[in-house]
């Protein structure tokens, strides 16, 4: 390398013999990869050279400039160029989703008649001068997403009973109910079995309807949680 009159670090090549060679070519200019200038003489390389490929934009730099790590730094020019970013990105698809199932389209029916239902809480009470935990039950149709609230002693089954016998008064039966791990599904039809027994008597009389079935079904997909009616019992405010 050496400095010309005018104080430019060039290489000193050896092809000076060479008929044809600019000036340039033969003795390019020593630049930094990091210099402001050397970006910039980059950039408008790769602009000029329609944001092609990077052995196009540094065979025409190299024929002025021996620029130092240029292909990095060209790497770098490209990838923050906007014109290449835009021409790089690619439309962005709506992801694939599954078919609703039956419950979450029943149209021209009353509300809540499929039902999903989630605990929230603890919520803190005073009582006297106790505290004590209260929960609440978040019915919500599947259908219309109408929300109703009912409010909970504590994780019992006759708890949630109540709260379920409470809803039913309020808003009427529903054909299902799905919980996190249940699913209440509407008896069509009493068997001699289940009208049989002493046992089975004072079962039936706990559950929060007559008509009202407890099954407890496989999990499926949209019932597991994170569906419908966990997403709303997750608590958005503090509880307490
Ligand atoms: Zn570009």
């Amino acid at each position: 390398m050496e400095i010309d009159e005018n104080g430019v670090l060039r290489l000193k090549g050896r092809i000076k013999a060479a008929k044809d060679v600019s000036f340039t070519l033969n003795r390019p200019a020593v630049l930094s990869g990091d210099s402001s200038i050397a970006k910039l003489i980059m950039k408008h390389y790769h602009e000029r050279f329609n944001h092609g490929n990077h052995n196009t934009v540094m065979n025409e730099i190299r024929q002025k400039y021996y620029i130092t790590s240029l292909r990095s730094k060209l790497r770098k020019i490209a990838h923050e160029c906007q014109w290449c970013r835009i021409n790089r990105s690619l439309p962005k698809m709506p992801s694939a989703e599954g078919d609703l199932p039956p419950e979450r389209l029943r149209h021209h029916q009353p509300p809540f008649t499929c039902t999903g239902v989630d605990y929230f809480g603890p919520m803190s009470v005073t009582i006297g001068r106790r505290h004590e935990k209260r929960y609440g039950a978040l019915f919500t149709c599947l259908t219309t997403r109408a929300v109703h609230i009912e409010l909970a002693e504590s994780l019992s089954s006759d708890s949630m009973i109540l709260a379920l016998r409470r809803f039913i008064a309020r808003r009427g039966t529903p054909s299902d109910v799905f919980g996190q791990r249940h699913e209440f599904r509407r008896r069509k039809q009493r068997t001699d079995e289940h009208t049989r027994g002493t046992r089975e008597d004072e079962e039936r009389s706990r559950r929060p309807h007559h008509n009202l079935e407890v099954y407890l079904p496989a999990l499926r997909t949209w019932v597991a949680p994170g569906s419908v009616w966990c997403d709303l019992s997750k608590p958005r405010w503090p509880l307490h």
